[in-house]
C-alpha cells in the first residue's frame, strides 16, 4: 500500500490499528476526468466482523480507562494532526470529488479538523440532569442522570462532504468514549485512509478507530449494519438507503442517526436586499455542484421580485466557472460519476416533460479537453412548475434550481412545508418580525435568515419528515454516543 491522494495507489482498510489487504479491488474515478485516482481493497464480510470484533474489545483495554481530559487531549491531537497534514488532506478530497480548491480549503478539511476539536470540548459543557426528591415518609433521595458510552458506533457516510461528514461523527463517539467502525462511500475513499493514518499517529489504542470500505448492497456497508454486535448505527445518505439502515437496526433494536436527504427551499421577500439574496442562493443551490444536502432545489419568490430575481440568478449560473479544480478561479467542479450525471439529466428531461422553461443551462459542457471524460454538468435553472410536479418534489442533488413566484406569505410557508422532506429552508427578508415568523413556520430542521450554512456545532443538526431521524451537534451528539442511566440514592 502506499500513500493515499498521491497517484495510482492502493488504499487498504484499517483494522485494530493495522492496515489491511484484501485482494478483492475496485477503482476509484475521478469525476475531473474519468482517470483512476486510485484502487480500493474492499472488504467483506470478515473484515468487518474482524473490525467489529477489534472495536468490542477495545472497549475494555485502555481507551475504556481514560478520563475525558485525556480523551479531548487525543482529539485535540488528531486536530493538530489533520491541520499538518492539510495540503495531502485537500489534494486527496479534491481527487476523489472534484471539488474546487476555495471551496475544499475553506469548507471540508478546516470543519473536519474543527470537529475534532469542537467534540473534545463539548463533553466539558454537558450538563445533566438531577432531582431531589422527598417521598411520602419523608425519606429523602438523590436521583442524577449517569451516560456511559453507547458502545460499538457503525458510521456509514455519503460522498459529498466526506470527511466533513465521517468527522461529524467519529470525533463524538470518541470524545464519549465509544470505539467505531466507519464506512466512507466507496466513491470517496481516500481521506477516510488518511484519517486512519492520523489516528494511528496521535495514539488512539489499536481496535477504536476501524475503516471498512466498499459498497452498499452485499459489501460493506450491508454487513456493517447487520453486524449483530454494534450498539449504535450513525447514517448520512439518501432517504431510501436510511430505510434500508433503519430496518436493520431494529432486528436488534439499537439506536439510529439518520441524516438523510432533501429538497430544500428558500423564501424571497420583496424586503430582502437583492444583492444579498443573489449571492446567497447562488451559493445554496450551486455550491459543491448542488452536491451539499442542504442545497436549495425550490425557490419560492415574492411576485414583485419574481422577474429579477430569476433573471439576476440565471446570470449568476452562466458566471460560474467550471474547470480544473485546482485552479483558485475555477467555482463549480463535477458531479461525483457518470451514474450521477445520468440521474442528474434524467431529471432535467422529467423537467421539460413536465413543462418546465428551461432559463439556463440544462446540457453538458463542452472542454475540448480531458475533461469531457468527466462527469460535468452546467448550473440550471428552471421556472414554470407546478407545486406538485416531480421536478419539485424528488430530491436532484445537481447545480439545479426552479424559481415560483408566490403571492402572500402564508402561501409561502404552506409550498415550502408541503415537501415529503425537511432539511432545511432559507428566508430572505429584512422586516425582522416577518423573518422570525416565517422561520418559525417552517417544518424543516434548520431555517437560515439571510445566510446559508453557517453552522454552530452546539445546535442541533438533522431534518424533519423525510429528512431523518434524531439531532447530532452539541449536547445531541452527546445524547445520542452515550447510553443514560438514573441512579437513585437514599440520603
Ligand atoms: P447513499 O445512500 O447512496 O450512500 C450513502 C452511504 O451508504 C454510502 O457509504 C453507501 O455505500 C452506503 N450504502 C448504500 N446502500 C447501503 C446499504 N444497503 N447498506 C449499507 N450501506 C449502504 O447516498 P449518497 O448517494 O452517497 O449521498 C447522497 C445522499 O446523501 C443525498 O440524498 C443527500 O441529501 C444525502 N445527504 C444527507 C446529509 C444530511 O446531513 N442530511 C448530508 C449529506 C448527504
Amino acid at each position: 500500500m502506499t500513500t493515499p491522494g498521491s497517484g495510482t495507489t492502493t488504499l487498504a482498510n484499517f483494522i485494530d490499528g493495522a492496515f489491511v489487504t484484501t485482494g478483492q479491488t475496485f477503482d476509484n474515478i475521478s469525476p475531473v476526468d474519468g482517470s483512476i485516482v486510485n484502487r480500493v481493497h474492499e472488504a467483506g464480510a470478515a473484515e468487518v466482523d474482524a473490525a467489529v470484533k477489534a472495536a468490542r474489545t477495545a472497549l475494555h483495554g485502555p481507551w475504556g480507562q481514560l478520563s475525558d481530559l485525556e480523551r479531548a487531549s487525543l482529539l485535540r491531537r488528531v486536530a493538530e494532526l489533520i491541520e499538518s497534514r492539510f495540503d495531502e488532506f485537500l489534494a486527496a478530497e479534491q481527487a476523489d470529488t472534484g471539488k474546487p480548491i476555495t471551496w475544499a480549503s475553506s469548507v471540508d478539511i478546516p470543519r473536519a479538523a474543527g470537529n475534532f476539536n469542537a467534540f473534545a470540548e463539548s463533553k466539558f459543557h454537558h450538563a445533566d440532569e438531577a432531582f431531589h426528591t422527598t417521598l411520602g415518609d419523608g425519606s429523602r433521595l438523590l436521583n442524577y442522570t449517569h451516560r456511559r458510552p453507547l458502545g460499538v458506533i457503525a458510521a456509514i457516510v455519503p460522498w459529498n462532504l466526506p470527511l466533513l461528514l465521517l468527522t461529524w461523527k467519529v470525533a463524538p463517539a470518541l470524545a464519549c468514549g465509544n470505539a467505531i467502525v466507519v464506512k466512507p462511500s466507496e466513491f470517496t475513499p481516500t481521506t477516510a485512509t488518511l484519517l486512519a493514518q492520523v489516528m494511528h499517529d496521535a495514539g488512539i489504542p489499536h481496535g477504536v478507530f476501524n475503516l471498512v470500505q466498499g459498497f452498499g448492497p452485499s459489501s460493506a456497508g450491508q454487513y456493517l449494519i447487520e453486524h449483530p454486535d454494534i450498539d449504535g448505527i450513525t447514517f448520512t445518505g439518501g432517504t431510501t438507503t436510511g430505510a434500508v439502515v433503519m430496518s436493520a437496526a431494529s432486528k436488534s433494536l439499537i439506536p439510529v442517526s439518520l441524516e438523510l436527504g432533501g429538497k430544500n427551499a428558500a423564501i424571497v421577500f420583496p424586503d430582502a436586499d437583492l444583492g444579498a439574496v443573489i449571492d446567497g442562493i447562488t451559493r445554496s443551490t450551486f455550491a459543491n455542484a448542488g452536491q451539499v444536502c442542504l442545497c436549495t432545489e425550490r425557490i419560492y419568490v415574492h411576485q414583485d421580485v419574481f422577474d429579477e430575481v430569476t433573471e439576476r440568478l440565471a446570470r449568476s449560473a452562466q458566471d460560474q466557472i467550471l474547470g480544473d479544480p485546482t485552479d483558485p478561479a475555477t467555482t463549480m467542479g463535477p458531479l461525483i460519476g457518470r451514474s450521477h450525471r445520468e440521474k442528474v439529466q434524467r431529471a432535467f428531461t422529467t423537467a421539460l416533460d413536465e413543462g418546465a422553461t428551461l432559463v439556463t443551462g440544462g446540457k453538458i459542457p463542452k472542454f475540448g479537453s480531458s475533461l469531457d471524460d468527466g462527469a460535468w454538468i452546467l448550473p440550471t435553472v428552471l421556472t414554470g412548475l407546478p407545486n406538485d410536479a416531480r421536478t419539485q418534489t424528488e430530491e436532484i442533488f445537481g447545480p439545479v434550481c426552479h424559481v415560483t413566484s408566490f403571492a402572500a406569505e402564508d402561501s409561502a410557508i404552506e409550498l415550502v412545508n408541503s415537501s415529503r422532506y425537511g432539511l432545511a429552508a432559507s428566508v430572505w427578508s429584512n422586516d425582522v418580525a416577518r423573518a422570525h415568523r416565517v422561520a418559525q413556520g417552517l417544518d424543516t430542521g434548520i431555517a437560515w435568515v439571510n445566510t446559508w450554512f453557517a453552522r454552530d456545532l452546539r445546535t442541533p443538526f438533522g431534518g424533519t419528515k423525510m429528512s431523518g431521524i434524531g439531532r447530532e451537534g452539541g449536547r445531541h451528539s452527546i445524547e445520542f454516543y452515550t447510553k443514560v442511566s438514573n441512579v437513585c440514592v437514599a440520603i
